[in-house]
């Protein structure tokens, strides 16, 4: 996860990575936030950031070693914690492949998402004894590879009493260690363990940050997008609910231009970008923005081929258009194209010449 994949929180996220630069990575934190707030988010790309070998200021790279292994969920000093039901493991790490496959694909899910995931069956999760034992013995071991050794526990509100075995370790803890909690509900935070950590706030999503994610979806149009994140109040969870399935209107467009482009019927993509271009300026900064998360998703769809979010349509788009797309960097350069496209018809720029001169060079791209 980077913080280009968090929704808003742009503030927060320049506080937390300037610490970050200036050496200052409190040992027990919390990140505290309301459900849909993306705390997890923030959470999993702060680690992200630390662990970096290359960081840039305003994310990490996304291509060092480090951040690879990040992108899989698989860096070998990077463990998580969270609930599950005792019927379904004794310790967090056998869940490890579930929790590989549900976090990247949706990183604002909530405790009831998970435990469907882990088909539950109405049981309770819980943090039992036997986990925190394994977290003391798993941060008891030097760093393999990166400079720190991070445990992220999610959700420990559900942690019991036995939690306070781990105080000595959050007070106290190795070299170069840092024990970050990620909690919705402060009040159910046994007291000792909140004593002990640093607490950071993480506010509701900025409404026009989720507005142009629901946008850039293609869930909705501008105008449905910001009515649905008012109603959200800084939800990300909610505001898709609201948003609810509906037909996504620029998959298909997408779809035929990128078609014209790959076979080379430059004729066909002038026609196309005759016509679209005189959708309107809202609608077609929607439909950039849609390409960039179509092209996101292409671009992480060799890691994380179940990315949800996406419709049953727009991920075997994104299934096909992957083996196209993923060489050479074309993903990267697609993604700064329809970047600074977004940005021109924002300043309205000609939309016709944007989109023809995009057809001639995605022409030349995708060949
Ligand atoms: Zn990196």
């Amino acid at each position: 996860m980077k913080f280009s994949d968090v929704i808003g929180q742009q503030e927060l996220a320049a506080r937390l990575r300037k610490g970050v630069r200036e050496g200052r990575i409190p040992h027990g934190q919390l990140f505290l936030g309301e459900e849909g707030s993306g705390n997890l988010a923030l959470a999993l790309a702060y680690c992200a950031y630390i662990q970096c070998t290359n960081r840039l200021e305003h994310d990490s790279c996304g291509e060092c070693p480090s951040c690879r292994k990040h992108l899989g969920m698989v860096h070998p000093d990077m463990h998580y914690s969270f609930p599950f039901p005792s019927n379904k493991a004794d310790v967090a790490t056998e869940l490890y492949p579930e929790w590989r496959k549900e976090i990247p694909a949706q990183p604002y899910l909530n405790y009831e998402m998970w435990m469907q995931a882990l088909n539950s069956e109405n049981k309770q999760g819980n943090i039992p004894i036997k986990e925190c034992h394994a977290i003391l013995k798993n941060l008891s071991l030097k760093p393999f590879e990166s400079e720190y050794k991070i445990l992220l526990m999610w959700l420990p509100e559900f942690l019991g009493n036995e939690g306070n075995v781990l105080l000595k370790l959050i007070e106290e803890p190795p070299e170069n260690t840092l024990f970050l909690l990620v909690a919705q509900n402060q009040d159910k935070i046994l007291t000792t363990i909140l004593s002990r950590v640093q607490l950071t706030r993480i506010p509701p999503i900025q409404n026009t940050a989720i507005a142009e994610r629901l946008m850039g979806f293609g869930k909705t149009g501008a105008e449905d997008a910001t009515r649905i994140a008012m109603m959200s109040a800084g939800n990300y969870l909610r505001a898709l609910e609201l948003a609810g399935n509906e037909e996504n209107a620029y998959l298909e467009p997408f779809r035929n231009w990128m078609g014209f482009c790959f076979q080379k019927k430059l004729d066909k993509a002038v026609n196309w970008a005759d016509d679209y271009a005189g959708v309107g300026r809202e609608q077609l900064k929607g439909f950039f923005l849609y390409c960039l998360e179509i092209v996101r998703a292409v671009m992480v769809f060799p890691y994380m081929p179940e990315k949800s979010g996406l419709s049953k349509e727009e991920g075997d788009f994104v299934a096909n258009f992957s083996k196209i797309v993923n060489h050479h960097n074309k993903g990267e350069k697609m993604y700064n194209w329809f970047n600074e496209a977004a940005y021109e018809v924002e300043r309205n720029g000609n939309a016709k010449i944007i989109l023809t001169d995009l057809s001639f060079k995605l022409a030349r791209l995708l060949k």
